[in-house]
């Protein structure tokens, strides 16, 4: 507590100073959004595949900061955003989610308020055609942070969430990738995955962020990663930052990766993308788990980071044009 107020101090005094660049207090907001990270060669993506990929990314970014530009929140802005990938099946999620081991596809997916640090997820569902929504739903219409499998399915039911048949979530490619996987193992972990993801501030200065997966292909029955656990794929508090993550889940969750991030700023008082490659650069590597994350503060300042070939992603701000990036080395 005591720490938190020197920091909401230091930031007042840095305002007051007018050190700090864009800020909510300005009307500004900013947006990032992502579409996963792995292994994403250059020349491995044909050119219609890859205008695909950043025609979506815009797509996204778009919804978001039409919200945004608004006065919309930020919390809308990353639901909406999430559910225009959800809906997408070039992303591992919602309709383009990956397949169990069994064949089957079980959706996690997570949302936090920065405002108040209220928070909702859901874990292991498989009728839900948007996940994200249904966090949503958790956070804001229950008593709990998060709920899994049928007892999430069955509150979905009763606040009214839409669903979606099995066949819905059925794509050829995701079918094949899992064949590929059972048959040869073909799949290192960094070709398994591709998590969808957007962060926000709007221009009163509040963060949100949302995460949604399909999880990684082949996955065990009951599996869960890093997407619906709060502090580690996704994280979100107006005292530090919000933070979206995808990668290997087993990681981001033994890093407490998105909270790790947002507390080095609080508490180190870190600029954001130092945080972000302290902990995907460094500790991750260290531990063997890749990935990358989108982060944004109050600030307004918009990061990325990832020790992966590339991650689909875009940003845009009331004072920056529309950027979309897939390799590591772009932007
Ligand atoms: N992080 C997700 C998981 O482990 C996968 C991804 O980011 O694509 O479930």
């Amino acid at each position: 507590m005591m720490l938190r107020s020197i920091a909401a101090g230091l930031a007042l005094m840095a305002l007051a100073a007018g050190m700090s660049g864009a800020n909510a207090q300005d009307g500004n907001w900013a947006v990032v959004i992502h579409g996963g990270a792995g292994v994403i060669e250059r020349g491995s993506l044909s050119p219609e595949d890859d205008a695909a990929y950043r025609a979506s990314m815009t797509a996204a970014a778009q919804a978001a900061s039409a919200i945004l530009g608004e006065g919309g929140s930020s919390l809308d802005a990353v639901e909406a955003a999430v559910r225009l990938l959800e809906d997408d099946d070039l992303f591992n999620a919602g309709r383009g989610a990956v397949f169990t081991a069994d064949g089957h596809n079980e959706l996690d997916a997570s949302i936090m308020d920065g405002r108040n640090r209220a928070a909702g997820a859901v874990a292991g569902v498989t009728n839900i055609r948007n996940p994200i929504t249904l966090a949503r739903a958790v956070m804001e219409q229950s008593q709990h942070v998060m709920m899994a499998r049928e007892g999430a399915e069955a509150f979905a039911e009763s606040v009214g969430i839409e669903t979606a048949p099995p066949e819905y979530f059925y794509t050829e490619r995701r079918w094949r990738q899992l064949q590929r996987v059972l048959q040869e193992g073909a799949l290192r972990p960094l070709h398994r995955f591709g998590t969808v993801g957007a962060v926000a501030l709007d221009s009163e200065g509040h963060l949100a962020a949302a995460t949604s997966t399909g999880g990684m292909t082949a996955k065990l029955y009951g599996r869960v990663g890093d997407s619906p656990v709060i502090g580690a794929g996704t994280y979100a508090d107006d005292a530090s930052c919000a933070v979206s993550a995808t990668g290997h889940g087993e990681f981001f969750i033994r890093a407490a990766v998105a909270r790790t991030i947002c507390a080095r700023v609080e508490l180190l008082g870190e600029d954001l993308q130092t945080a972000a490659d302290a902990v995907v650069r460094e500790e991750l590597v260290e531990m063997g788990g890749d990935g990358g994350v989108i982060a944004v503060d109050a600030s307004g300042a918009m990061v990325w980071s990832m020790n992966s070939e590339g991650m689909y992603r875009a940003r845009v701000s009331s004072g920056s044009d529309l950027e979309v990036a897939i390799y590591a080395d772009e932007g």
